[in-house]
Parts: structure tokens; C-alpha cells; sequence
């Protein structure tokens, strides 16, 4: 547990337990990884064990770090020029909801907002303590905020989920502007002003940063520069996913770190007008615990007016972890219910993709007269007007040119056929022809992908792969000509065959009639296809 002291500047020494870190060693500084030694001593390696169990990442480790570590400044040069922000920017009010966060985690969140914020755009900081059940989040955290003139303790009467968590803080919320936090985030130098300039231009913008890595096992806050930035999309069973920025986006803008437009965000850290996210109707107020959410906002932000940028300018380190450490008192189906509330509010006749993603398991997804009425009242535009102009990128699979078996013409002995196979792991191989769709069911997009589902069959490097699918043709562009039945690859102008010697998949040099570079695509509508003839 960290010293509640080690704010002073004076006293920046870190306890853990009984060993005490002096300043001059620094660990973690300017976001430098820390890494403890293998071999440890018994107690020790209890109190990392200890740490990862309750948080999914290594609490020990952040225990070592100074709550006010320094980080190194992410921004590209433009970002700093003199006059790129508004002189006046609105106050914003930051939110921050957490259910037993790690102490050291915790504060250092809050204190990166206070450290590397000018002070008079920071009108609150709420801490939102959702029902947490280990000691420090009462008093210890009580006399830590109230040395602090800025910074609201609010507690939920049970637990709430994060969804409700955040509207309980927009309750106490008075700033102009409102900026959720996840709770184990380090805002980096100058990541308020260029959001809160967006906002100041235009109050239905709704903006969240390039989102940095602080790694779960050493702390290393690693920065996203932006030729690695990326924008928000979905997938059909509508979970949010990073996608590629397309090249409508790029050429858009004059430089790489202006804003971007995004389909959707990630959800962890955003900014917004309160005036506005109050006239979106906040979020669904049926949600609960967690999940869907950004996605809800997003989706609603787009079609009832506003826009959706991230801002390469404004960088803030998130802890990513490979499990959720919260023990959820509701079944698993909450985020489920979420979701298909979501899609039947929002998603039109595009609602099916979705169930068709979970074999129209729909449960009781509760009452939504309410959440249609807001949508009506609004005037929102509708679903096919979001994909058509904000996310064109999203594969539509009712959109798709071909859909089923990719067969080969080839036979092998005993006359077996052969089928592009994705064996469900990613892994392109053939595998005889079995008629019963899954890892043999490929669909073709407009755009000349091979999908399954989110993955599409690529060349690169001499291989043949199944490799997530970018949107950006290049490698993933295919073109089939159903007269020749050869399936051509755009960028290296070969085929896919079949190679003679050990029977695998192979790009060659494009021959007709050749048996093993003829291929069979199910239901090919060739006038669907805006593919090339070759
Ligand atoms: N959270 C909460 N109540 C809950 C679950 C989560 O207040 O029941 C908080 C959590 O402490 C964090 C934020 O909600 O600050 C987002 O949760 P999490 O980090 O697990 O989401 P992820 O970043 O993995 O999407
Ligand atoms: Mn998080």
C-alpha cells in the first residue's frame, strides 16, 4: 500500500509493506517499465501473486511507482504550436468510477489529471466509489480527498456497475463539459486542452484521446504515436473493435495529428458537453453494470447530430487486462441484455446480423418504448445512414458477393474435393469439401475480401494467411472471374492454386485451365461483384 503522504513533494517515498523506495531510484519515472527480479523472496512473491489475483495486473509493481510519476510527453511537435487551442475553454468536470481499484492505481489516475491539467479547467474531480469492499476506499481515501478542495468522494448505496456508477457522478456534476476516466488511467502532458477545444467549437462534438499502453506487468507506459493510431468500429456481435484509419480519413485531413472522425469509442475516456450527452438522454437507463455502452453513445451521437473524433493530440495511458478481476453479482447475460437492447433501439433491419451472431438467442431484453421515443424525438437518422456515411468500412454481410464453399477443382486420389478451411484458428488450410458451412463458409465482400468474419484470406511474405481484415485492399484484395474460375491477387497480379508437391495452398504465376488454380465459389453473383474481370 502506498504512503498517503507520498503526494507532498517532500516526501515522495513510496512503503511497501516493510521496505521503503527512496526517491533517488524512481522507479517507473518518465513511464519507464519496472521490472522485479525473478527469484524472490517468499513474502515477496506472495504480495505479487497477491496483487495480481485482486487486480489483473500487477498491483506490486505499481505499489513501487510514485503516485506522480512523470511520463514522457507524447505529442507530436504540431500539437504544441502557439494558437492551436481556444483561449477560453470550457471547465470540465472529470468522472471517475471504480469498484476496488487498486490504492496506488487509483491515485495516480487522479493525480495525473491534477498534475498535467492547467488547474482552472478542472472545475471537479469525482470519485465515484462503486460498493468496493476492501478497506482503504473508506476513510483512508476519505482523508486523502479532503485535503484536496477539487476532488468529491461519492458513494453508490450498492453496487451499481459501472453504467450507473457514472450517472450517480453525472448527478454531482456541475462542470460545462464532463470527462469519464476508467480508474487505472495516466493522463499524459496536455491531454485536456485539445479536447476540451473540440468541445468549445462545437458542443455536439463528442472526443476521447489516442489511448496509450500502461503494460499490466511492468508499467511501461508505452506511447501511441500517430502513425499507430487507429479509429473505433464494431464487429457484428457488436463489440467495439480498433479499425484501420481509411483512406477517405486520411486525405480528409492536412496532417496526422488533427482529428479523426470515428464510427465509435472505446468507452474508458471521452469528453463531452453535458448540455449535450443530457439531450442524447445520457446513456440508456435500462443498461446494467457494464458493456454496450460506448457503443450506445457512439451510435447515438452519430445519428442524432453530433460527431465522434478521437484526437491524436491528447494522449491518456489505459491498463489493459486479460481478465476482469470484479466478481459480477448479476449472471454473465447482463452484458448480453445490454447489447440487444442496443441493437433494437439502434440498429434498424441490421438488428438481424447481430442475431443472427448469437442464433437469435434474444432474452428478456426489457422495456424500450422509452429508449424509441428519444430516437423519434430527436429525429435520429437511421442505421443504413450511419453505415452508409460514417463506418462504410463495416462488411454488411447481406452485402456480400458470394457466400459458401471456396472449392477447388482438383481432384486428389479418391477423387476427394478440396475447400478453403479456416479450422478455427486463423489458419487458412484445404480440407476435404464437407458441405456443413463453419470453417468451410467464406463470404466475399464488395471490396474483393475473402471473409470469415472478421478475418480475411491474405498474401503476404510468401504466405498464404487468414489475418484480421484491415479494410484497405493491398493484401487482402482478391478478384474471382467465374469463366476462368481463377481467383486473382491484386497486388502481386498471382493466383491461388493448389501446389503439386505437398498438396497445400500456394500463390503462382496465373494459368488457365490448369485444374489446382481453378476454383468454385457458392452462390457467386457476378453482377453483384464489383470486382474486376481478369
Ligand atoms: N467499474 C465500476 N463498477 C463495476 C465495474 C467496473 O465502477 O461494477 C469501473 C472500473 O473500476 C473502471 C471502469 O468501471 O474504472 C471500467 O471498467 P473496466 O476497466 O473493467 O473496463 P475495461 O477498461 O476493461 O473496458
Ligand atoms: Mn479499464
Amino acid at each position: 500500500m502506498p504512503n498517503l503522504n507520498s503526494n507532498s513533494p517532500e516526501n515522495k517515498s513510496v512503503i511497501i509493506s516493510k521496505r521503503r523506495l527512496h526517491v533517488d531510484s524512481k522507479p517507473g519515472d518518465m513511464g519507464r517499465p519496472v521490472v522485479v527480479p525473478e527469484i524472490l523472496p517468499v513474502y515477496i512473491k506472495k504480495l505479487v501473486d497477491d496483487g495480481w489475483e485482486k487486480h489483473a495486473f500487477n498491483q506490486y509493481v505499481s505499489d513501487l511507482i510514485s503516485v506522480r510519476r512523470t511520463l514522457p510527453d507524447p505529442r507530436d511537435a504540431e500539437c504544441k504550436k502557439p494558437g492551436m487551442y481556444l483561449e477560453h475553454l470550457p471547465k470540465t468536470s472529470v468522472i471517475i468510477c471504480f469498484h476496488n481499484e487498486a490504492l496506488s492505481v487509483l491515485l495516480r489516475t487522479v493525480h495525473s489529471v491534477l498534475d498535467r491539467s492547467p488547474d482552472h479547467l478542472i472545475h471537479q474531480i469525482i470519485l465515484v466509489d462503486d460498493f468496493s469492499d476492501i478497506p482503504y476506499t473508506k476513510n483512508e481515501l476519505m482523508d486523502y480527498g479532503s485535503s484536496y478542495k477539487k476532488i468529491k468522494i461519492v458513494r453508490t448505496p450498492k453496487r451499481l456497475g459501472l453504467i450507473q456508477a457514472r450517472l450517480l457522478g453525472l448527478q454531482h456534476a456541475t462542470g460545462e463539459v464532463l470527462t469519464f476516466l476508467n480508474s487505472h488511467c495516466e493522463c499524459a502532458s496536455g491531454w485536456l486542452e485539445p479536447l476540451l477545444d473540440r468541445i468549445a467549437r462545437n458542443s455536439t462534438t463528442v472526443v476521447y484521446p489516442a489511448i496509450d499502453i500502461i503494460d499490466d506487468v511492468t508499467f511501461e507506459y508505452q506511447v501511441r504515436n500517430n502513425t499507430a493510431i487507429q479509429i473505433g468500429g464494431f464487429d457484428w456481435y457488436l463489440r467495439f473493435k480498433w479499425q484501420s484509419i481509411p483512406e477517405r480519413e486520411r486525405s480528409r485531413r492536412n496532417h496526422s495529428s488533427e482529428p479523426l472522425w470515428s464510427p465509435t469509442m472505446p468507452g474508458g475516456v471521452f469528453s463531452i458537453d453535458r448540455n449535450f450527452f443530457e439531450k442524447l438522454g445520457t446513456y440508456d437507463s435500462d443498461f446494467y453494470i457494464w458493456g454496450s455502452e460506448n457503443l450506445e453513445l457512439s451510435f447515438k451521437t452519430w445519428m442524432c447530430g453530433g460527431t465522434l473524433e478521437t484526437i491524436p493530440c491528447s494522449h491518456v495511458g489505459h491498463i489493459y487486462r486479460k481478465r476482469s478481476p470484479y466478481k459480477w453479482q448479476e449472471d454473465a447475460n447482463v452484458t448480453k441484455r445490454n447489447t440487444e437492447r442496443l441493437a433494437e433501439v439502434w440498429l434498424n433491419e441490421y438488428a438481424k446480423y447481430y442475431y443472427e451472431k448469437i442464433q437469435y438467442t434474444l432474452g428478456d431484453y426489457g422495456n424500450i418504448t422509452e429508449m424509441k421515443a428519444l430516437r423519434e424525438r430527436l429525429q435520429c437518422k437511421s442505421f443504413k445512414w450511419y453505415l452508409d456515411n460514417i463506418y462504410p468500412e463495416r462488411f454488411i454481410p447481406g452485402n456480400a458477393v458470394a457466400s459458401g464453399e471456396i472449392r477447388n477443382g482438383f481432384l486428389f486420389s479418391k477423387e476427394t474435393e478440396y475447400c478453403l478451411d479456416s479450422f478455427g484458428h486463423g489458419q487458412i488450410q484445404l480440407y476435404p469439401c464437407h458441405k456443413a458451412g463453419g470453417h468451410q463458409y467464406w463470404l466475399i465482400s464488395q471490396a474483393g475480401e475473402i471473409r470469415d468474419d472478421e478475418s480475411c484470406l491474405d498474401y503476404a511474405s510468401n504466405h498464404v494467411v487468414l489475418y484480421p481484415c484491415h479494410g484497405l485492399k493491398g493484401n487482402q484484395q482478391w478478384t474471382y472471374n467465374e469463366i476462368t474460375q481463377l481467383l486473382y491477387h491484386e497486388s502481386t497480379k498471382k493466383c491461388l492454386s493448389i501446389n503439386e508437391r505437398n498438396a497445400k495452398l500456394a500463390m503462382e504465376l496465373c494459368v488457365r485451365n490448369l485444374a489446382r488454380m481453378q476454383w468454385i465459389i457458392e452462390n457467386f453473383n457476378a453482377s453483384a461483384s464489383r470486382m474486376k474481370e481478369k
